[in-house]
């Protein structure tokens, strides 16, 4: 027994469900987690790799289910991750690779899946500190620009992502995975337009909206007096007028060649690391 274990308590037998058919109703309940409207009802999310469910369980995320394949069965790491569950009140599911590749869609699937309660900031309790960074996304449509984004900003130090209007789902499957990980570190939020326009004139933040006929170049943009929120566009159709309008300052990043713009989650990224390196030169000067 590891130590592990130990301090989690012994999984005893009959606490694990054996599933090898692709019909059992628990597995289909999981596999409808590939719809929106389905993760939506129940609040709850895949993510996929033992190392990652192990740190979600360890910062406290809620897991309903874990599931493993028999090639797990027996590894300290996986035992760890079971009796946290059981401990938790969750379910602890061991199956056959047939049935991890069905719910994963993949070829080869990792060896552990964890079933996660999803997790939503509410606007209105983000009230941002100074040095904060904050990245909002008008009508992020594709998942992998998604994921990257919560990838890099957590990545850069921001303090969250905030969805403004009918965007891509954080908790779908691609997305996650985009994220790899950090969708259990960085707190995401979602609104309407207009709410997002509402907390902005009381949050005391400044406002950068990344565009392509920004006025000023991204790096002459105030980083340090106030927190600041950084306002992306729309993959296709870039930022709409009542957001660009209402942000303190529209930026844009000078490019070379003949590419239009930059892809929004390359965008995000480089004004991100721009926004902490101004931030490090401050904490350099304090420190
Ligand atoms: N056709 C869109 C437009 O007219 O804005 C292009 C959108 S671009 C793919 C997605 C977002 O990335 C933009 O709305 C903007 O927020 C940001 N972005 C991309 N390239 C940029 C640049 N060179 N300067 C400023 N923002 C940029």
């Amino acid at each position: 027994m590891s130590d592990h274990r130990h301090e989690d308590g012994p999984r005893r037998p009959g606490q694990v469900k054996e599933i090898t058919s692709l019909a059992n109703p628990i597995i289909k309940d999981i596999k409808a987690l590939s719809v929106k409207k389905n993760r939506e009802a129940s609040g709850t999310f895949m993510a996929e790799g033992l190392k990652l469910v192990l740190d979600a369980l360890e910062t406290g995320w809620k897991i309903e289910t874990l599931i493993y394949s028999k090639a797990g069965q027996g590894k300290p790491l996986v035992e760890r991750a079971a009796a946290r569950t059981i401990a938790a009140g969750g379910l602890v599911l061991e199956v056959s690779e047939k049935v991890l590749s069905s719910v994963t869609h993949r070829d080869n699937p990792q060896m552990v899946v964890g079933i996660f309660k999803s997790r939503w900031q509410s606007l209105f309790d983000i009230r941002p500190k100074p040095h904060e960074t904050f990245v909002a996304l008008d009508r992020v449509r594709d998942p992998g620009n998604l994921g990257t984004i919560i990838r890099t900003a957590d990545a850069a130090g921001a303090s969250g992502v905030i969805l403004v209007g009918e965007t891509t789902d954080p908790f779908a499957l691609e997305t996650v995975r985009a994220t790899m990980g950090s969708i259990f570190s960085l707190p995401v939020t979602r609104a309407t337009p207009h709410e997002f326009l509402k907390w902005q004139k009381s949050s005391g933040t400044n406002v950068i909206a990344t565009h392509l006929k920004g006025a000023i170049d991204y790096r002459k943009a105030d980083y340090k007096s106030r927190p600041v929120v950084l306002l992306m566009g729309n993959e296709q159709a870039g930022l709409p007028d009542d957001l660009a309008e209402a942000a303190n300052v529209k930026v844009r990043i000078p490019q070379q060649g003949r590419a239009d713009s930059l892809n929004l989650a390359v965008a995000t990224g480089v004004v991100l690391f721009e926004a902490r390196r101004h931030l490090l030169t401050l904490a350099d000067i304090d420190g």
